[in-house]
C-alpha cells in the first residue's frame, strides 16, 4: 500500500514540474482521504478553528486523495492527474490565497484549459481512459457496495 510519503513525493513532483510559477503563497498539505467510488479527490481550506479564523488569509490548503488509490494496482499517473486537477483549482484561486479568476470552479471548461496551458492534457486523457476502462471493474472486485457492511454481505451470500 502507498503511504503518506509516497503521496507527498507525487505532489512535489507535479508541483515542481507543472505549477512552480505559483510560488506557494501558503502551505499546501496533501493526504489520503476516505475510500470513495465516485470522488477521486478534492481541495479545501483547513477547517477554521475559531470564528476569527474564518477571515484569515494565511490558511492552509488541503488536497485529499481517494484512499482506494493507495492500492498499487491503480497506475500512479491516475493520482498525478488528480493532483493536477486539484492544483488547477488552486491556480484559479479556489481554496487558495491566489486571486479567484473564474466564477465557478468547473464551468466553461476552465480546468481543461488550465491543464492544456500547463502541458498536462496527455496525462489527463490517460487517466480518463484508465478510469473508463478499469474503475468499475476495480470497484466490483475490491470495493463492492455489499462489502461496506460485512454483516449484510454474509447474509446475502447464503
Ligand atoms: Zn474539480
Amino acid at each position: 500500500m502507498r503511504d503518506q510519503l509516497w503521496l507527498e513525493n507525487r505532489f512535489e513532483f507535479i508541483y515542481r514540474k507543472y505549477f512552480a510559477d505559483l510560488q506557494a503563497p501558503n502551505q499546501i498539505e496533501i493526504k489520503w482521504g476516505r475510500r470513495s467510488r465516485r470522488q477521486l479527490g478534492c481541495i479545501k481550506k483547513e477547517r477554521p478553528k475559531s470564528f476569527t479564523d474564518h477571515f484569515k488569509t494565511d490558511f492552509k490548503t488541503i488536497i485529499i486523495i481517494n484512499a482506494l488509490f493507495r492500492d498499487k494496482e491503480i497506475p500512479s499517473y491516475v493520482i498525478d492527474s488528480v493532483i493536477a486537477h486539484e492544483m488547477s483549482h488552486y491556480a484559479h484561486g479556489f481554496n487558495s490565497p491566489l486571486p479567484q479568476i473564474h466564477r465557478h470552479p468547473h464551468k466553461g471548461g476552465v480546468i481543461k484549459k488550465e491543464l492544456h496551458a500547463r502541458d498536462l492534457i496527455v496525462l489527463e486523457n490517460k487517466q480518463k481512459i484508465w478510469i473508463k476502462e478499469n474503475w468499475q471493474k476495480y470497484l466490483n472486485q475490491n470495493y463492492p457496495p455489499k462489502l461496506r457492511s460485512k454483516k449484510n454481505y454474509y447474509i446475502f451470500r447464503f
